[in-house]
């Protein structure tokens, strides 16, 4: 590049750059940015802005200036946005089951159809399980039940939400408790305990009817409606914070075309989010990636407009639904706190933001490790619940080497990348692509994310936008 020739060092911070939508993006490792047009680029580097403009002002206050601003003010910074790092495990995901009465495309989970209670999870599992969770030096729990499908083991998950009540009380823990569930097995009974429970439901909604059925079959009965009854039962009965309902996107190569009709589909029914996610090409959905999957390029593509289309619709005041993977990115990008979406950021939540309890008390460094493990590969299994303490599950070697190899600052690609500070590696992702926990180049999973902060720079450029985005940063999910 032209203007490297005349980059003075002298003057100039530590910082890392990438050009975004014409202009010059710069970042620091306090999380710190600043877009600057081609021109104020080349001065910036050649250290030639001038004291007192407000772009020296800028840069000065944002650290990219040398011995401006004082390296305790951008230390401080980078301990707050990585508190993170000084609580133990937070999210305990719990599989109540493995059985499902659904036969989605991209299921991951290793469910292991509806014949059989073999893989249901038992009381005496379940106790080792809060056993172990609230084992955790974490003063603020979450645990979120899954399957398979948790409400068809409900006696074990109706057992474990009373005893994770008492458990709160006794230990002082502040516990949230999450339900993950297709919805076809509730009931008015099931749903007044939850939500009296203040149990927060999710629930996967592919959109329009004849997507998500296809995505999503259910043998005998019509998902699609099931999750509609439901999910309108629970915004009309819970309260802000207490209950409420939320749904899931999972991109297939069916739902490309339809960005459009899925949205309309979720403010439609009045939610108040969409997560758009994409599949990854491991696991299970790898057998069948030939007809769910796409290229990242794809998916960014489907990504950009389905995020462009809510952005008009907020901006023209048709609806205020929020979409929930910009909203973590834009906490990370103008929080002054990290949102601790575990799987982006340095290290991964791997052991010690999250651990996965499969039925058995087995335990995992994360979610995606047990679902490997479902495949049958137990690479990612450090333990079970209830045998041998706390500290052997969480120093186990392989939570140690999880963690090593997720820091980003030791990936080739990622050290040098401007967006380094608000994304994440994913060691099972790369063991589970490239046969080792670190991340090889040319990464499908680096593609998507480097083109949807991409597009969330680029839209941060435009004023009316960056205020939409900075409210939804502030945001928090129902
Ligand atoms: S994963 Fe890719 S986009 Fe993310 S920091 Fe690393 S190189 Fe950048
Ligand atoms: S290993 Fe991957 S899936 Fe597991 S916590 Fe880390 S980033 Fe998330």
């Amino acid at each position: 590049m032209k203007s490297l020739n005349t980059f003075n060092p002298e003057k100039t911070g530590f910082f890392r750059h990438r050009k975004v939508a014409g202009g010059y993006l710069v970042t620091n490792d306090s999380g710190n940015f600043a877009s600057l047009s081609e021109a104020d680029f080349h001065s910036f580097l050649s250290g030639r802005l001038k004291a007192g403009t407000p772009l020296y002002s800028r840069l000065s206050s944002g650290g990219f200036l040398s011995g401006e601003p004082a390296v305790a003010a951008l230390s401080a910074r980078w301990r707050q946005k990585n508190s993170f790092l000084f609580s133990g495990p937070g999210l305990h995901i719990v599989v109540l089951t493995r059985r499902c009465n659904h036969s989605c495309l991209y299921c991951q989970s290793g469910a292991g159809g509806r014949a059989g209670k073999k893989t249901d999870m038992s009381k005496s599992a379940a106790r080792r399980v809060l056993d172990t969770i609230f084992s955790s030096p974490a003063q603020s729990l979450t645990v979120e039940f899954q399957g398979g499908e948790p409400l068809l083991n409900w006696p074990v998950l109706s057992f474990m939400v009373s005893a994770i009540g008492e458990r709160s009380k006794k230990s002082g823990k502040r516990v949230t408790i999450s339900l993950v569930t297709n919805l076809s097995t509730m009931t008015a009974a099931r749903l007044a305990f939850l939500l009296r429970h203040k149990v927060s439901i999710c629930t996967s909604f592919d959109g329009p009817r004849k997507l998500h059925n296809a995505n999503r079959p259910f043998p005998g009965g019509d998902g699609h409606a099931c999750a509609v009854k439901w999910l309108k039962a629970i915004k009309k009965r819970s309260v802000r914070g207490a209950g409420a309902g939320d749904a899931l996107l999972t991109v297939t190569k069916a739902a490309l075309p339809q960005w459009k009709a899925i949205v309309d589909e979720y403010v439609r029914l009045g939610l108040a989010g969409i997560f758009i996610r994409f599949l990854n090409p491991f696991g299970a959905a790898k057998r069948v990636w030939g007809s769910v999957g796409y290229s990242a390029q794809e998916y960014v593509s489907f990504y950009k407009k389905a995020l462009d289309y809510v952005v008009e619709l907020n901006l023209s005041g048709k609806s205020r639904i929020v979409e929930h993977s910009a909203r973590i990115l834009l906490a990370k990008i103008l929080g002054e706190s990290d949102p601790n979406y575990l799987d982006l950021r340095s290290p991964c939540g791997a052991g010690i933001g999250q651990l996965a309890y499969d039925y058995d008390g087995r335990v995992f460094t994360c979610d995606e490790g047990r679902m490997l493990a479902a495949m049958g590969d137990d690479a990612f299994h450090i333990g079970s619940a209830g045998k041998g303490s706390y500290n052997s599950l969480v120093s186990s070697p392989v939570v140690r080497c999880v963690v090593t190899s997720s820091v980003t600052d030791i990936q080739v690609a990622c050290s040098s990348c401007a967006y380094k500070p608000y994304c994440g590696v994913c060691p099972v992702y790369n063991y589970s692509e490239h046969g080792d926990l670190f991340m090889h180049q040319p990464s499908y999973r680096c593609a998507v994310y480097m083109g949807m902060l991409d597009h969330v720079f680029k839209r941060l450029r435009e004023k009316k936008v960056r205020v939409l985005f900075e409210a939804w940063a502030k945001s928090k999910p129902d």
